[in-house]
């Protein structure tokens, strides 16, 4: 069964060689993801405005559209993401409005087509990542997204792989952890559900030693469960 599951992350991954691609595009990610039983938002990639709208039916509203490009990394920089579409009509436009920002943006960009995803119920955001260093090997990351990585720097590491009680001590030894572990209105999060895509993370990296960097931001943190929105794999 192991083996069956790996062959579409090996197969991705082979693909994107073979494109000269480094960077694997969100849907692919979210796939190799998948494989390793970390919970993503659902999605479908769409080739036109007809075939968006008849995904988002099937997904079911509010839905968010995202550019896939291999010329488009962060995508809402290049005006690529459009959230809280509520309608048909909503799809239609964000649609054509994303093709048009992207086309500003990188006029030459290759275009794979248009993602259309379960739009996520906001809650904590938190950032799983991994990267592959040089000394140490595959490492991982965990933090609170928003300031308390970019400007606080509160995050932890542990070389790959980990056990259940190094995943346990990366997310309760940040000086954030009482905003996970319910907070003034805010619940308490899922901190199982944590644990476990910290720890598929760490298999999915060991077992793909080819994964340069990981970076699933945000993953939302639920009273029950948790949800990756984005995810990027570079490849080295
Ligand atoms: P980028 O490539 O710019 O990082 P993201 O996919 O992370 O693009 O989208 C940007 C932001 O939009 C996310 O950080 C998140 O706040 C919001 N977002 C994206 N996808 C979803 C989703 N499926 N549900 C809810 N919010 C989303
Ligand atoms: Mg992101």
């Amino acid at each position: 069964m192991g083996e069956c599951r790996l062959k579409q992350t090996t197969k991705i991954i082979n693909q994107a060689k073979k494109e000269g691609r480094k960077a694997l595009l969100e849907p692919e990610a979210k796939l190799i993801c998948m494989e390793y039983g970390i919970p993503v938002t659902k999605f479908k990639v769409a080739s036109n405005e007809t075939q968006a709208e008849a995904y988002a039916d099937e997904i079911g509203y509010p839905v968010v559209l995202k550019i896939v490009s291999p010329d488009v990394i962060h995508k809402s920089d290049a005006g690529g993401v459009i959230v809280n579409l509520k309608n048909a009509s909503d799809v239609g436009n964000a649609y054509r409005k994303i093709l048009e920002n992207v086309k500003k943006y990188n006029a030459t960009a290759k275009i794979v087509g248009i993602l259309v995803q379960e739009m996520a119920p906001s809650s904590t955001e938190t950032i799983v990542g991994a990267i592959k260093d040089p000394q140490f090997g595959q490492t991982i990351m965990f933090g609170l997204g928003g300031i308390f990585v970019e400007l606080l720097k509160d995050v932890n590491f542990r070389i790959a792989p980990i056990t259940a009680d190094d995943a346990k001590e990366m997310i309760t030894q940040l000086k954030a952890y009482p905003l996970l572990n319910g907070f003034r209105n805010t619940p308490p999060a899922d901190i199982d559900a944590l644990i476990g895509i910290l720890m598929s993370t760490s298999r999915l990296v060991i077992e793909n030693p080819e994964i340069k960097e990981l970076d699933l931001n945000p993953v939302l943190a639920y009273q029950t469960g948790a949800k990756t929105v984005d995810a990027r794999i570079i490849l080295e």
